[in-house]
């Protein structure tokens, strides 16, 4: 299954496609992860993309492109894949489908989370996460026991710079303005599945599920 999530940041289509993924036995593949893996790592791209990121701002297509070509290269990601923020423009789309009739795996489907852009403001400024282990929690939805510490490890919790309301609002609008095109985009490849991604995870996921015609969990 070879399937990219659309949606505006925070719409919860890293959960859903995380869950996708392990339904049908292939990678997640989430840009802003891998981002964040090569700030932490210190790489020479994470160098450069550290500011990008703190501003709420896309990393320039050129460089996003080319780490998810390295990515969708790695063996694990031959018996398909679930790509989660990637493409965000309509030239990461085109590299894509580039990239993908080069390898003869063309993409099955395009999955677009539908939600209302306050609700995203809302779940995203109460993302809080653990520097340590990487662990997510929200202030509302999925509090850890003792309030600001992880569960896992017992180090004090952080909001991520880019999940602050300033930033998330100015995110959106630009999000929004470049990833528009990418509905018409897949509709027009006969590609594209909406689903409505403001419900419970649980029943967001059931159809997730049936809109890829996996069965639910
Ligand atoms: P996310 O975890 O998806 O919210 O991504 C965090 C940050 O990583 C974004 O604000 C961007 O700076 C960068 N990023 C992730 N995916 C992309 C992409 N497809 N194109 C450009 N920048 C991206």
């Amino acid at each position: 299954m070879r399937v990219v999530f659309l949606g505006l940041p925070g719409s919860g289509k890293g959960t859903q496609a995380a869950l996708i993924a392990t339904a049908a036995g292939v990678p997640h593949i989430a840009t802003g992860d891998l981002f964040r893996q090569h700030v932490r790592d210190r790489t020479e791209l994470g160098q450069t993309v550290r500011g990008y990121m703190d501003r709420g701002e896309n990393v320039p297509d050129q460089l996003t492109i080319a780490m998810v070509r390295g990515r969708l290269q790695e063996p694990d990601a031959a018996r398909g894949f679930v790509l989660d923020g990637f493409p965000r423009t309509l030239p990461q789309a085109e590299a894509l489908d580039t990239l993908l009739q080069d390898l003869g795996a063309p993409l099955d489907c395009a999955l677009y989370l539908e939600v209302d852009g306050e609700l995203v403001i809302r779940r995203m400024t109460g993302r809080r996460v653990c520097p340590k282990c990487g662990a997510v929690y929200h202030v509302e939805a999925k509090p850890p026991k003792t309030a600001g510490v992880c569960d896992a490890c017992g180090t004090a919790l952080v909001q991520r710079s880019d999940d602050r309301e300033d930033v998330v609002r100015h995110r959106i609008e630009v999000q929004w303005a470049e990833a528009e095109p990418l509905v018409p985009y897949y509709a027009a490849q006969h590609k594209l599945r909406e689903v409505r991604g403001d419900g419970p995870v649980d029943e967001v996921a059931a159809t997730v599920a049936s809109a890829l015609g996996l069965p639910s969990a």
